[in-house]
């Protein structure tokens, strides 16, 4: 016999629900119908635990046929069909009586089922006024796995699968925990050497593909109780626990280079990439994740600064240099806007007619206490931070500004970072600069080294003809301390190379100094190009670069740097124009 009307269901266990059913607007049949449609799987008992109704979401979610659910029949009954089962096992014996207990005392049961072919069903008995109580059930499969998945990608890198820097600081103190006494750990800060540049010549798809590698190689340089996590860009960090000795830590740093080492083939095109490895270990470099992870950083700062793909241990100055060197920082830039930068003048001589031909700006930071600051101290920094941009726009328009002043055969020459290339408004800069100093645009030189036409060539190139083309002259500057000065005469006119003071110093004494700057004042003549030999200090040296073909010199035997004052005085004496004498 089919029951699986409401009200025939109904009525053993509550003729007062009954009652108030037939008195509804809906007839019991609706109701019934709605129940039977639900999507979520219902069934009743009385307060015996006998069953009352159950609707077609139940049975096809727990695969009782219709048959087998005859009202009236027990919990008990229902579990032993289901098991296809002679007798409960223990644990069914005892939920069976929590669950009555429960509802005896009107309090909510839930929980899940994980059923054998994968699915978690989640149901919720709940006791009703009149006595029995009625039971959901609810597939929550896919919305339990949804919610893995946006566990998963909170925790995680998306495009490694790493994960990522706020899981793995939590992963980290677990680690450090668990760590055996008397053994090590080590925390290691990686990064790719030259990532920017490839990412930037060979595009963001390439790049991203060699992260993905880089993160394979990673896990399969590691054992499985080690940790790798990617903590943005380029920047990974690994975690090696229970080690014996430092040198296992360093043993695995030198595999992690090896296999980056092995050139990738991305997309059509081969990569080969260096690394370079911070490292910090607990016990000493560190009693937290975070003091860790800020040391092995500080290792791999000074890893890349003593050259890249190296790997470094933490050592306590570096905590010290590090703090020097923010401070040079937080100075650098309140020294800039307190106005302690200041451009002094060195004047270019030109060898023919005896005369200053142009000053070069050199850049003078006077700090209160520190003193003088030379530029090779302060520019890299500055260029690191980026503060050499705003520098740079200082001192291109306080040039201008200051040699409209001065005669007007004088020019003057400004240095130019490759950090300002970078910026892409050099040539607005410039443009706006002689523009409102009137200062005319043959009487500014530009002096750029050759680590400027290392990166973009082909962007840069287009930078240098720009502002080639608004009439302001580029010069070469430190030729011949870089790799291939030769080869980028062929690919920009150059209206000046400046010959290294490294090649003037040993002019007299080595044969092939003066060989090379013969050779170079040759290709440059030819090339319609003037020659300035810096760092002249001696009258035999000047002697040489006039025989050798130099078409100028620059030199503490003229003149060293001075400030604009003097510069003024000295070209407004026309002295500038008597030199020999
Ligand atoms: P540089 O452009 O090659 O400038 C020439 C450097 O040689 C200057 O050093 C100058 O004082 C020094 N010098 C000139 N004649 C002699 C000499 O006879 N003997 C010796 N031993 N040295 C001489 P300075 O002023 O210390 O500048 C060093 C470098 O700092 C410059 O080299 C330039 O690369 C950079 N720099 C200076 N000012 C600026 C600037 O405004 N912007 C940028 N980006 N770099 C600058
Ligand atoms: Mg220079
Ligand atoms: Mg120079």
């Amino acid at each position: 016999m089919r029951q699986t009307g409401l009200k025939q269901n109904l009525r053993p266990a509550s003729a007062a629900l009954d009652d108030r059913a037939d008195d509804a607007v809906w007839s019991s049949n609706t109701l019934n119908e709605v129940l039977e449609s639900l999507p979520q799987g219902v069934v009743m008992y009385n307060s015996e635990g006998r069953l009352v109704f159950s609707n077609r979401r139940y049975r096809e979610a727990t695969g009782y046929s219709t048959d087998e659910l005859q009202p009236g029949i027990s919990i008990e009954e229902m579990l032993l069909l289901r098991n296809r089962a002679k007798a409960l096992t223990d644990e069914e014996r005892q939920y069976c009586e929590h669950l009555m207990n429960c509802m005896r005392r009107g309090e909510v049961l839930s929980g899940y089922h994980h059923i054998p072919d994968g699915r978690i069903i989640r149901y919720i008995n709940t006791p009703i006024p009149s006595g029995g109580w009625i039971v959901t059930h609810e597939d929550v499969t896919r919305q339990q796995s949804a919610e893995k998945q946006i566990e998963h990608m909170a925790s995680h890198d998306a495009l490694t699968d790493l994960p990522n820097r706020s899981s793995f600081r939590t992963q980290l103190e677990q680690a450090l925990r668990l760590n055996p006494e008397g053994k090590q750990l080590a925390v290691m800060f990686l990064d790719l050497d030259n990532f920017k540049g490839i990412n930037d010549t060979l595009g963001h798809q390439v790049g991203d593909e060699l992260l993905k590698t880089v993160a394979e190689r990673l896990r399969f340089c590691m054992r499985s109780s080690d940790m790798v996590a990617r903590f943005g860009g380029d920047e990974f960090v690994i975690v090696s626990s229970a080690l014996d000795k430092p040198a296992e830590a360093a043993a695995l740093a030198r595999r992690i280079r090896k296999a980056i080492l092995d050139p990738f083939k991305l997309l059509d095109h081969q990569v080969v990439v260096d690394t370079s490895i911070g490292i910090a270990l607990s016990p000493g470099d560190g009693e937290d994740a975070d003091q860790l992870l800020k040391n092995a950083d500080l290792a791999l700062y000074s890893a890349k600064a003593s050259g890249r793909g190296a790997y470094r241990f933490f050592e306590n100055e570096m905590d010290v240099r590090m703090m020097e060197r923010r401070n040079l920082e937080l100075d650098l830039r309140a020294g800039f806007v307190g106005g302690q930068f200041e451009l002094h003048y060195q004047p270019l001589v030109n060898l023919e007619r005896n005369t200053v031909s142009c000053c070069e700006a050199l850049l003078r930071w006077n700090h209160p206490k520190r003193g003088e600051v030379p530029p090779q101290t302060f520019i890299p920094v500055a260029e690191e931070i980026g503060l050499i941009t705003r520098i740079g726009e200082w001192v291109i328009r306080t040039a201008c500004a200051e040699a409209v002043k001065w005669p007007e055969d004088v020019s003057v020459a400004v240095n130019v970072s490759p950090v300002q290339f970078r910026s892409q408004n050099l040539v607005q800069i410039v443009a706006h600069a002689l523009a409102s100093s009137g200062l005319a645009p043959r009487r500014l030189e530009i002096e750029i080294t050759e680590a400027i036409l290392l990166e973009h060539t082909e962007d840069t190139l287009a930078i240098l003809r720009q502002l080639q083309s608004l009439g302001v002259r580029i010069a070469m500057d430190d030729f011949g301390t870089g790799y291939s000065s030769l080869s980028y005469l062929q690919k920009f006119p150059f209206d000046k190379l400046k010959i290294d003071q490294a090649f003037i110093r040993s002019l007299s004494e080595d044969g092939e100094a003066n060989a090379i700057v013969r050779a170079v004042t040759g290709i440059a003549g030819s090339f319609h190009m003037e020659t300035t030999a810096e760092g002249v200090e001696t009258e035999e040296q000047r002697a040489i670069v006039t025989a050798l073909g130099c078409t100028e010199m620059q030199g503490y035997l003229f003149s060293e740097a001075r400030s604009s004052n003097d510069i003024l005085r000295l070209l407004r004496s026309g002295r500038h124009n008597s030199l020999a004498a």
